[in-house]
């Protein structure tokens, strides 16, 4: 199988923006463990603004666009640092693709890249996706990695996009303030209700949300593509997912 794992802010660092090392050592894990056992995995990872908070000190996610970019620049370099340390502990190479929305827009570009990712895979290794956040102005950004995922899954014909979060799939209601909420397993129709049970942004760090998850859905299923939604803090859930049980929310793509 293709696979498209994709790991928000919320996952790789702790809300002070440093790195949270359980998570990150237990995801580097597992899809080494993965790659073992012959799956062809694609990592989107979120976090260089989050690192670069942290490693900068600077408290809190910048408003302004040149500090957010200066940020993204030092926390990318700690990012595949970080990447590059723990997968090589299990003997895997990474790779790092930054891309903006035109690079995926312009077809020589596209096929570029598309190549590029063919010929790592066939090399066996490991690319590591993300924005190119210090070029990728407002105007011209795809703007949150949930989208970028599932542009990556739909441009490399993925069998499934997996999205980590720090919540364990989509619920009937939010989850952190209504205790009745119930997690919805599979939904075979993004219909304008399901739409509706996506609220607003997620963690602090990151740009992502529901409703960004709910769109890559969208673009994943309209592509043939499933999307499964599922907890991050457990990076060992992905075994589950790949035998089959039932974890998250399993969007169905459209088979013709
Ligand atoms: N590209 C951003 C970063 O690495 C993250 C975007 C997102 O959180 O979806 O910080």
């Amino acid at each position: 199988m293709r696979i498209v794992v994709k790991v928000g802010t919320s996952t790789l660092a702790h809300e002070t923006g440093c790195l949270n090392i359980r998570h990150v050592e237990e995801l580097c894990k597992v899809l080494s463990d993965l790659k073992n056992a012959g799956e062809e995995i694609i990592l989107v990872s979120s976090g260089a603004i989050g690192m670069g908070v942290g490693k900068l000190s600077l408290g809190h996610r910048p408003k302004d666009m040149e500090t957010k970019q200066a940020a993204a620049a030092v926390g990318q370099c700690e990012l595949m640092y970080t990447y590059d340390k723990l997968f090589s502990e299990y003997n895997h190479t990474v790779a790092q693709l930054l891309i903006t929305a035109p690079d995926m827009e312009d077809s020589r570009r596209h096929t570029n890249f598309n190549n590029t990712i063919n010929r790592l895979l066939s090399l066996n290794v490991l690319p590591v996706i993300n924005e190119n956040d210090t070029v990728a102005t407002e105007e011209i950004s795809v703007g949150d990695n949930d989208t970028l995922s599932a542009i990556v899954a739909c441009s490399c014909k993925a069998d499934l996009l997996i999205l980590l979060s720090d919540i364990d799939g989509l619920y009937t209601s939010d989850p952190r303030i209504d205790k009745n909420a119930v997690l919805i397993e599979e939904v075979n129709e993004i219909t304008p209700e399901i739409i509706a049970l996506a609220g607003g942004k997620g963690s602090d760090l990151g740009t992502g949300g529901m409703a960004t998850k709910i769109r890559a859905a969208q673009l994943c299923n309209e592509n043939g593509i499933d999307l499964i939604i599922a907890n991050g803090s457990n990076p060992s859930l992905l075994y589950d997912i790949l035998d089959g049980k039932k974890i998250g929310t399993k969007f169905i793509g459209r088979k013709n």
